[in-house]
């Protein structure tokens, strides 16, 4: 795997620096990547982990695997399969693979100590109640009437919480900090409350589960994590994280934030990916019109690619919007360095080569990959019956128009140049069939016609071609910036956000394409196997276009 190295150093990496030149961490550093399981990774979540593992590659140390599985609610083992799939695919390695709920005993323990402390009490407030206790920004709150409960009381109220007899939204425990504090956050925060839920990991065994807040923190202070890094929105959240620690005399983990990925046309909150696919939106969290890393994965992108664009848009401490075409960008850059170039004809004409003996076939052997370091070359069958595209014949070709029309002449990709005769429309009109002959000195490669042609198109054999469908996908979103919609960005869906053509013919040597193998269907796009293909019916995937033909639209 090639090795991040940014140009300069970002405002993580010299905090990193730094701390490693002052020796604070002689046994190197430790991050985490702290995915909830609750839905799909997705792109913003690969910026995340880039960060956090590209970190710990540079400058010597580990970075966790940590599921931070609080919620007993919305977590799922599927999501925690998911998760371990696409970091691996993206092609980093934990050191450790930890779950926040192996952590529910020590966590309790600490609540109890912070009890014993008197710096947390049970509350029996009702969550109206303590919303209207919290007062606002401007204004101070106001004390719990239960606030001040002795210590033997609490403990006795929490352990009773633990054990059961209460029931859900009864009774919370409370953190006892400041009700005046200008944080909000610092008001009296809530540390666990009762949620009689089976837990996907700890089954039966918790009734009371830990807030973010109290978890989190703690955590990272268990697993010693040197910078804890997350999303700018914690920032309010660190003086509570400090506080905590603190309190509680264990391990000082440090948090530290950055801007959050934002992409265009797109929604990026797990909770909207999973409308989408509630909805029926889409095909699935891995449909390749999705901002997942499944989703990615499927329309053919490279764990390359994905890294690269992550290096790229580099990191910051102020939210902003990146454009996918970036993204497509990165892909494209990648794709065209290692995926094959093959023939595919998606609105297929046929071109009949009249001068060409009708039983003959030949194996052209036409090269793979012009940009590769090995050139490697495969077989394809030419014979006197080919398909085209549609659109390289013209009835009346302009004056520059450098393909097929009565009279003019192009060469047949890695064939022969052809010379057009003729062609014949059906009762409408529509041009059904083109003729042309073919020049036998002009093979590519041993060419001594000594003819000169502008233009070169691709073809299939038609005796030999192989039938597939074809997906193109485009923006999933027609608005640019949906991050102020909530859910109205149901309404902004692009209605050709999947084209499907169902029938186009491809070289016969797809057949042995592998799932999610990247190739090039020459002059129209970069393609890759889809898992839905069957020994019957391939079909492909548009990763992304060969030219930037969104940047052109919206300069029009
Ligand atoms: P979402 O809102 O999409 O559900 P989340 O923040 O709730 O995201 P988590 O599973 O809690 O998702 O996130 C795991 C890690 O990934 C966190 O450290 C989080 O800050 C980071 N992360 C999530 N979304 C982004 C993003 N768009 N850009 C960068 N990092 C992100
Ligand atoms: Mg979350």
């Amino acid at each position: 795997m090639e090795e991040l190295k940014p140009k300069s150093l970002n405002f993580l990496e010299e905090i990193v620096q730094e701390g490693i030149a002052s020796g604070k961490y002689p046994q190197g550093i430790l991050t985490r990547f702290p995915p909830e399981p609750n839905g799909y990774l997705h792109i913003g979540h690969a910026k995340s982990i880039c960060l956090n593992f590209g970190l710990a590659q540079r400058f010597g140390g580990g970075t966790n695997l940590r599921f931070d599985d609080t919620n007993p609610v919305t977590e799922e083992t599927e999501y925690v399969e998911s998760i371990k799939k696409d970091v691996s695919w993206l092609g980093f390695t934990w050191a450790n693979e930890l779950y926040t709920s192996d952590y529910f005993e020590d966590l309790y323990q600490f609540a109890e100590k912070l009890i014993t402390l008197s710096f947390a009490y049970v509350d029996d407030s009702t969550a109206a109640e303590i919303a209207a206790q919290k007062g606002t920004p401007t204004t101070p709150g106001t004390h719990s009437p239960f606030r001040n409960r002795s210590v033997e009381e609490n403990l006795t109220l929490f352990r009773d919480m633990r054990a059961g007899k209460y029931a859900d939204g009864e009774k919370v425990l409370r953190a006892k900090i400041d009700m005046a504090h200008p944080n909000m956050h610092m008001r009296d925060p809530l540390m666990y409350r009762i949620r009689h839920v089976k837990h996907h990991r700890s089954g039966d065994k918790w009734c009371i589960y830990p807030m973010y807040d109290f978890a989190h923190g703690q955590s990272d202070s268990i697993e010693e994590i040197t910078h804890s890094i997350c999303t700018l929105e914690f920032d309010v959240h660190r003086p509570l994280y400090d506080w905590f620690l603190d309190k509680l005399g264990i391990f000082p983990s440090h948090q530290y934030e950055f801007a959050r990925l934002n992409l265009s046309h797109t929604v990026m909150s797990k909770r909207k990916l999973l409308q989408l696919v509630n909805e029926k939106v889409v095909n699935g969290w891995d449909d390749p019109r999705m901002p997942t890393i499944s989703g990615l994965r499927r329309r053919g992108f490279t764990p390359a690619s994905i890294r690269n664009f992550c290096e790229r848009i580099g990191v910051a401490k102020r939210d902003n919007l990146i454009d996918l075409s970036l993204l497509e960008f990165c892909i494209r850059e990648d794709l065209n360095k290692s995926a094959d170039r093959v023939m595919a004809v998606l609105d297929p004409i046929k071109l009949v080569i009249t001068n060409y003996p009708a039983d003959k076939t030949e194996d052209l052997q036409i090269e793979n990959n012009p940009e590769a370091e090995l050139i490697t070359k495969r077989s394809v069958p030419f014979s006197n019956e080919l398909y085209i595209e549609r659109d390289d014949f013209m009835i009346d070709p302009p004056k520059k128009f450098f393909r097929l029309g009565v009279g003019l002449q192009v060469r047949l990709k890695g064939a022969y140049i052809v010379t057009c005769t003729d062609f014949k429309t059906d009762a409408e009109g529509n041009v059904t069939e083109v003729h042309a002959e073919y020049i036998p000195e002009s093979k590519s490669g041993q060419d001594t016609s000594g003819v000169s042609v502008k233009g070169t198109i691709h073809w299939v054999s038609v005796a030999h071609a192989v039938e597939a469908e074809v997906r193109n996908f485009d923006r999933l979103l027609i608005v640019e910036d949906a991050s102020e919609l909530g859910d109205d960005f149901l309404k902004f869906i692009n209605p050709e956000s999947l084209q499907i053509v169902p029938k186009v013919y491809v070289e016969p040597g797809l057949k042995e394409a592998k799932e999610g193998q990247a190739l090039q269907f020459i002059r129209k796009g970069y393609y890759s196997l889809d898992a839905d293909s069957t020994s019957d019916k391939l079909v492909f995937n548009r990763t992304v276009t060969l030219k930037d033909t969104w940047a052109k639209e919206k300069a029009k």
